[in-house]
């Protein structure tokens, strides 16, 4: 982007909750991919008349939790509003959101971005509603709709026009994303649809206080897609600019082959939605209790486990912000630490070598075998000079596949390593006899032979031959040599 403009840009991230139910009746929440259409539906998710809604508990819970998350302050008196519009996969015709009194406004959430510095970014606002049905549009012209989704919680959380460029945008999302997982609340699955982000782009000349006219881009399946289409939307609007036109406020979508966006409808004001407070619902009273009870609840989040990693583990701020990008990670480096493991240690074994086996194996961090006690046993007898370092990442390796303990199996396969000077001695006594002409060139002067001895050392120990000692040894009956 030329410097003659700035990028303006707004993000709205709808995120449906892991409810075991929708957010105003009974029916299940299932997964909308795999789930038969049409099968977890109730009357009132249906849009049948006569029928009545009751808030979700749980639902206000995880609302409450994202917007305590996002550092919002929370709205004691929640109101619920109809959203009057029409579409195929609404069947009551109205949507139940939240308008004037949403659950959290005024927060704020600290981003880093790729160069390693930190942005501050608004939350305008955190509001529960309910999502719409899904429709499948045919190649024959005809749609199928399917009420599975009808009325599944979902939030909406809404940025103030903090963020100025696609990768920005991407960072901001990301951190939203990991931040509901953290609490549980949305799996992130974007591919499912579960978690949805649209950017609201618009340009001005750099330097200027006043907004420019924004646009909307839709149906964003990814991070990538997020990032790509707002700079090629920033780019367009620029051209329109440049070339003396004007941007419209209209809804685009993005088309990832051809790498631009295009126009899709004009965007409606809120005044077309006639919004007006949902006359089947009571207004919900959020006590100063629950709000003290969500917040006490709140796990550690990312930005603070960073900075706990680095100041008390030790860790890179690249280290920390590698192991808190999943909870679980996180959560397993802490238990090892707290079973007495040393942070350092254990981090960089994760780091190097399970995070490897892990990818090896497809698992995730709940599902391997080893427990962080385990690492920590390993790591013991690799300190106590059991066995060294190259040993214990077999032995790793092998706990990963059999499950057994790192002594048991070093024990099993006789893996430990050989401290007995005597036993090391005759080997490098061994070694030095059968390789006169090696020996011979070393005396003479070419000392960096001295690694190739202590190879095969090694190898005649089959890796168990303590590679300090090797080397100690080895440098003494090297001196001892006649001539050199
Ligand atoms: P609407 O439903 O009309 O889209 P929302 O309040 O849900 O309104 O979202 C508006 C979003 O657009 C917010 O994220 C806000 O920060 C952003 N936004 C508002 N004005 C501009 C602008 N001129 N350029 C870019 N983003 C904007
Ligand atoms: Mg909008």
């Amino acid at each position: 982007m030329s410097n003659k403009y700035e990028a303006i840009i707004g993000l709205e991230i709808h995120a449906e909750l892991m409810t075991a139910s929708k957010m105003f009746c009974a029916a299940p929440v299932v997964d909308s991919v795999e789930a038969e259409p049409n099968t977890a539906v109730h009357p009132l998710c249906l849009g049948m008349p006569g029928t009545l809604p009751v808030i979700n508990k749980q639902a206000v819970e995880y609302a409450l939790r994202v917007a305590l998350a996002l550092n919002c302050q929370i709205n004691q008196h929640n109101i619920f509003a109809r959203k009057n519009y029409f579409y195929p996969d609404l069947p009551k015709g109205y949507q139940i959101s939240q308008y004037e009194e949403p659950i959290g406004v005024n927060g704020w959430l600290d981003v880093e971005l790729d160069d390693g510095s930190h942005k501050r970014i608004g939350i305008r606002r955190v509001h529960m509603e309910e999502d719409t049905g899904k429709l499948t549009h045919q190649d024959d012209g005809t749609s199928l709709v399917d009420y599975n989704r009808a009325g599944v919680p979902l939030l909406e959380i809404v940025s103030e026009p903090d963020i100025h460029s696609g990768e920005e945008a991407r960072a901001y999302a990301m951190k939203i994303r990991q931040i509901l997982r953290y609490l549980g609340v949305n799996s992130g699955d974007m591919e499912k649809g579960v978690l949805r982000v649209e950017p609201n782009i618009s340009i001005r000349p750099s330097g200027s206080t006043t907004f420019g006219t924004r646009t909307e881009l839709k149906n964003l399946n990814s991070f990538k897609a997020l990032a790509d289409g707002s700079a090629h939307e920033i780019e367009r609007q620029i051209q329109v600019v440049e070339s003396g036109g004007r941007v419209v406020q209209e809804t685009r979508g993005w088309n990832e082959d051809k790498k631009r966006t295009f126009s899709q409808r004009s965007k409606e004001e809120a005044e077309d939605y006639r919004y007006f407070p949902e006359p089947d619902l009571p207004p919900l009273f959020i006590s100063e209790a629950w709000i003290a009870e969500a917040k006490a609840a709140l796990p550690e989040l990312p930005g603070a486990k960073i900075e706990r990693y680095v100041n008390e583990y030790g860790l890179t701020a690249y280290e920390a912000r590698v192991l808190t990008e999943e909870r679980a990670v996180a959560e397993w480096l802490d238990t090892a630490v707290t079973a007495g493991g040393d942070p350092k240690s254990v981090s960089k074994w994760l780091l190097n070598e399970l995070f490897r086996l892990m990818n090896e194996h497809k698992q995730s961090i709940e599902q391997i075998p080893v427990r962080p006690t385990g690492l920590v046993e390993l790591i013991a007898l690799v300190d106590k000079g059991t066995i060294n370092n190259n040993t214990a990442k077999e032995v790793l390796a092998e706990m990963f596949g059999s499950g057994q303990s790192a002594s048991a199996i070093v024990q099993a396969k006789g893996l430990a390593q050989i401290s007995d000077e005597a036993a090391i001695e005759t080997i490098i006594v061994q070694v030095l006899a059968n390789n006169p002409e090696m020996v011979a060139r070393y005396t003479s002067g070419e000392e960096k032979l001295r690694g190739w001895f202590v190879g095969q050392v090694m190898g005649q120990s089959q890796g168990k031959a303590n590679p300090a000692l090797v080397n100690q040894l080895l440098a003494q009956k090297l001196a001892e040599l006649p001539g050199s």
